[in-house]
């Protein structure tokens, strides 16, 4: 039977990221959107609420839930701001998940409680200047020498670079691999800020996500021990493919938050502002731009929670979870455009959230595997070109 209802459990943990992200991002976000400042004492409450870790069992320091609680906290966030959603994408999604079906015992003591619990902050660095869609382009190295890997090279675009405490760093450990472009010459690194050659920096001037940190990470000759290896030698490729799968899961849902925040400002601004003698909530126009937010909105949500559900009982949802991103992002898009449009020139400066949600929506049409490479990938399923395999350690499903 299918069943459409959330679980006590669900509202409760929706109510509890409402509540956290309403009182300590929402007074602040139009200032520090304004400033371009990351406000690090954010994550902190994060933390206080158990809320980074939502997803991560009890038994790993977190909080126990299903991976449908992970979408309602990243739809919450993202009722306010991307940055807050983003948060939960490389931290929880892209890292700790990964953490959690990827790493070995010590591994997981090590890195994954103290993440779980929202004690160290963790991200994801696999793309480089040079490198984003085709991730294969990528020119770290990691070389053996004796118990320890030397990694070399510039990671690029990097979500919470500066504030991170662990990376999940890709890099070729096989060189005559990374000449052939053999994707099994990958492997995957756990990398403490506190290693040896490790910088990072911020890079300034972004369309949007303003309040969010996003960097660069430089490894030169960062020694790494070889117990901070994820998976094995050679499965890095799969493992980054596998990190996205959460992350993209984290981007779908988090942009139906922005399109409900497009929704309910543009219902208040457009039952008070009057043209020809009646609000423009009456104009068809007008009406047929609320009604396509309903539709990304309804639709998007569907296909995010049919990706929620596959995780919850252990089913690989790589297609699924792609397409929710691609549509869920595309339609966030055109909910923020639609919505400066309904703002009509007041939509235009800050003084309304939507130029920000416009700037924000941008960024996720290109993170996590852009528009293009989603509409490949599902024609690629479509036309037999393309099949998710078993993976070595896919996500486990969730336990009561
Ligand atoms: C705000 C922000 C946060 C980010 N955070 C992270 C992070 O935390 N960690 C991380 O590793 N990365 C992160 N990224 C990087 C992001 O994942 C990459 O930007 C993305 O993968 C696209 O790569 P690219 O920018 O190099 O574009 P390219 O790959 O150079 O693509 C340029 C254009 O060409 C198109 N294109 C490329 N190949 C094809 C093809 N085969 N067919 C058709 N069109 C194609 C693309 O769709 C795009 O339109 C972030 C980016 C942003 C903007």
């Amino acid at each position: 039977m299918i069943d459409f209802e959330f679980t006590e459990d669900h509202r409760i943990v929706a109510e509890l990221a409402r509540d956290v992200v309403n009182k300590y991002l929402k007074p602040k976000i139009a200032e520090l959107d304004r400033s371009g400042a990351h406000d690090p004492d954010f994550i902190s409450y994060l933390k206080d609420a158990d809320l980074l870790g939502v997803c991560i069992p009890e038994k790993y320091g977190g909080m126990g839930m299903d991976y449908i609680s992970l979408g309602l906290v990243c739809e919450e966030m993202e009722y306010v701001d991307t940055s807050a959603r983003v948060i939960f994408s490389v931290h929880t999604g892209l890292n700790s998940m990964t953490l959690y079906s990827w790493g070995n015992d010590l591994q997981k003591e090590k890195y994954l409680i103290p993440q779980a619990k929202g004690e160290k902050i963790g991200t994801f660095g696999l793309t480089e200047p040079a490198a984003g869609s085709d991730a294969v382009g990528i020119l770290s190295t990691a070389e053996k020498h004796g118990g320890k890997y030397i990694l070399n090279g510039e990671k690029m675009w990097i979500s919470l670079a500066d504030v991170a405490d662990n990376f999940l760093i890709f890099a070729w450990t096989d060189n005559v691999k990374k000449n052939n472009r053999d994707h099994s010459g990958i492997s995957a690194f756990i990398v403490e800020r506190g290693f040896s050659g490790v910088t990072t920096g911020s890079i300034h001037g972004k369309l949007g996500v303003r309040a969010g940190n996003t960097g660069w990470i430089s490894l030169q000759d960062t020694e790494v021990p070889e117990e901070n290896l994820l998976g094995h030698e050679g499965e890095g490729f799969k493992i980054a493919m596998a990190c996205l799968d959460s992350g993209r899961y984290t981007v779908a849902a988090g942009s139906t938050g922005l399109i409900r925040a497009c929704m309910d400002t543009c219902k208040e601004y457009a039952s008070t502002r009057k043209t020809f003698q009646q609000s423009i909530d009456h104009h068809q126009l007008v009406k047929e731009m609320f009604a396509e937010m309903v539709y990304g909105y309804e639709a998007g949500r569907l296909l995010w929670l049919k990706a929620g559900w596959l995780r919850n009982i252990g089913t690989r949802a790589t297609r699924e979870t792609s397409l929710a991103k691609w549509f869920c992002t595309d339609q966030a898009e055109k909910a923020a455009y639609n919505a400066v449009q309904i703002h009509g020139a007041y939509g235009y400066s800050d003084e309304y959230p939507v130029e920000r949600y416009f700037r924000n929506a941008k960024g996720a049409a290109i993170y996590e595997g852009t528009r293009e490479i989603h509409k490949l990938m599902q024609a690629d399923y479509l036309l037999g070109f393309r099949a998710d395999k078993e993976v070595r350690c896919p996500l486990p499903a969730y336990e009561e």
